[in-house]
């Protein structure tokens, strides 16, 4: 089956090192409440409320070309394509695994931003192919991941074991909600979480929660759960990063 892609993201800074091409595939099989993308959690179309689709069908060739484009700013600044979403790991096998080959075939590095909530055995074929992975850690207490994202965190825990099993270069992530995600006992549990498993990141980015996803769940019409949320002012934050950095881990960033 095609997936479907809701945008492609040019010069991008955001979603991994130097300048990159960020395509956003539709689908996802968590259903955050602070997601500021819920126009890619269902993997079926929908429509905005101006009657336009909010995705088209993606095409290998033409993903190519457009990516291409921009072949010189990854050359220069160390960049390349970051596949994202929703979530790429959940879209075709076979369609992901030819358009890796085609980037493999350019030299076009390829980081993938995931949320890990997919079967290993989707993964593993991809590995040759990726240059790192964009991995996101919410929450570390299942029932709580549970309750904000739809699904416990048990198969996302073992998949980033796996992964820094199998040498995978990963970048983690945190969406940083004040007094969920953003509070000691999370980054602790996170901290021991990691060493315990001697994972060791390239980088931990701590991502402070915004709310400019908000009007889009209206264009689709659908209810925003996510008011009561807010981003831990920036002395809080810097106090995780200097937690995560007396850890012992290395690149660890407010922002992505
Ligand atoms: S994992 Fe990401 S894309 Fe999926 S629902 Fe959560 S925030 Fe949205």
């Amino acid at each position: 089956m095609c997936p479907l892609i809701t945008n492609i993201q040019k010069y991008s800074i955001h979603d991994g090192p130097g300048i990159r091409t960020t395509v956003f595939f539709k689908g996802c099989p968590l259903h955050c409440l602070w997601c500021h993308n819920p126009e890619t959690q269902s993997f079926e179309n929908e429509i905005w409320d101006v009657c336009e689709g909010v995705a088209r069908e993606a095409d290998i060739d033409g993903l190519m070309e457009e990516i291409l484009k921009d072949r010189i700013f990854y050359d220069e600044s160390g960049g390349g394509v970051t596949l994202s979403g929703g979530e790429v790991l959940a879209q075709d096998g076979e369609f992901l695994l030819e358009l890796l080959k085609r980037l493999k075939t350019e030299a076009i590095p390829v980081f993938i931003d995931t949320c890990g909530a997919v079967p290993y055995e989707r993964i593993k074929p991809l590995l040759v192919y990726v240059r790192a992975f964009l991995y996101d850690l919410k929450l570390m207490d299942s029932e709580e991941h549970r309750r904000y994202t739809g699904s416990g965190n048990g198969v996302i825990l073992d998949n980033l074991k796996r992964l820094w099993e199998d040498g995978a270069a990963i970048y983690i992530r945190v969406p940083m909600i004040k007094g969920l995600s953003a509070q000691k006992g999370n980054i602790d549990k996170m901290i021991c979480f990691l060493k315990d498993n001697g994972i060791r990141p390239e980088g931990i980015n701590l991502l402070p929660y915004h709310d400019t996803g908000s009007g889009k769940y209206q264009r689709l019409g659908r209810a925003y759960e996510g008011e009561s949320f807010e981003a831990p002012g920036s002395d809080e934050m810097e106090e995780y990063v200097k937690q995560l950095t007396a850890a012992g881990f290395k690149n660890v960033r407010i922002g992505g």
